[in-house]
């Protein structure tokens, strides 16, 4: 499975730094996990978005979909009109999408975009790609997600403070891609549903993770220095996520 990086900046975009998504491909299979502003760009610099086979939003924080929109927009107005397309997502997203639409879009919300409420504890399947949601702590109903395939596994912890779910999520991954919005003496600030560094290098070491991917790191903070501080809890190889960066499981090498 080849994972790109398509955004990784908490919060807000930075230049040349958009907020959160991921392409997961394998066998021809598109799989977006979230599509935070600025991602659509880098997208398409990877894929037409009709090759989209489905699109999974694992909590309703516009840095985590607000490309959702210019990408309905998109669908809404080809003219092969290749609607339907699968929207992986909290229950009553779509109607929370729809309410900053006009009457017009509106209508054609639920007709370009086939929704699919998470639930956690269901398996979903997109082609040979098995996903499970397990819920966060944060504001906003929200769930980590850990995705299996030919040969690997895979989590992402969406935005959360230390919880049950996100080790679940994480458990004996081969690579889990975690949030690590904070430096490590901002506890209190990471308990309204985030991880400080050295929460989300605990965590990994806990769950058993084999392989860790830091993103959601928020921008006014330096990376390296909560590289530093998730090395000191977390002995297996950890990296910072970049735009463009490519992870390959399950075979294959990196691109970084
Ligand atoms: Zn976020
Ligand atoms: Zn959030």
């Amino acid at each position: 499975m080849r994972l790109t990086v398509l955004g990784a900046s908490g919060t807000y975009p930075r230049p040349g730094g958009a907020t959160n998504g991921f392409l997961l491909q394998e066998r021809g299979i598109n799989l977006v996990l979230k599509l935070g502003n600025g991602c659509l760009s880098n997208l398409l610099e990877e894929i037409d978005f009709t090759g989209i086979d489905a699109v999974v939003v694992t909590h309703m924080h516009i840095d985590h979909f607000g490309d959702l929109y210019p990408l309905f927009y998109a669908l809404r107005f080809d003219p092969d009109e290749p609607w339907g397309m699968r929207l992986i997502m909290p229950g009553g997203g779509l109607e929370l999408m729809g309410r900053i639409l006009g009457e017009d879009s509106r209508a054609y919300l639920p007709l370009v975009f086939a929704s699919e409420p998470i639930a956690a504890g269901r398996v979903y399947r997109v082609a040979e790609m098995e996903l499970s949601f397990y819920p966060t702590d944060h504001p906003v109903e929200g769930y980590s997600v850990r995705l299996a395939g030919e040969g690997w596994t895979m989590a992402y912890s969406s935005d959360s403070s230390p919880c049950p779910g996100l080790e679940e999520a994480a458990s004996g991954v081969d690579l889990f891609v975690c949030e690590a919005t904070l430096p490590a003496d901002y506890v209190e600030e990471a308990s309204h549903g985030h991880l400080t560094s050295l929460q989300a290098g605990e965590t990994a070491a806990r769950a058993g993770a084999r392989r860790l991917l830091l993103t959601h790191i928020w921008p006014a903070f330096d990376k390296q220095d909560i590289l530093e501080e998730v090395r000191e809890v977390f002995g297996g190889e950890v990296a910072l996520a970049r735009e463009g960066m490519v992870i390959q499981l399950g075979g294959g090498e990196d691109q970084t």
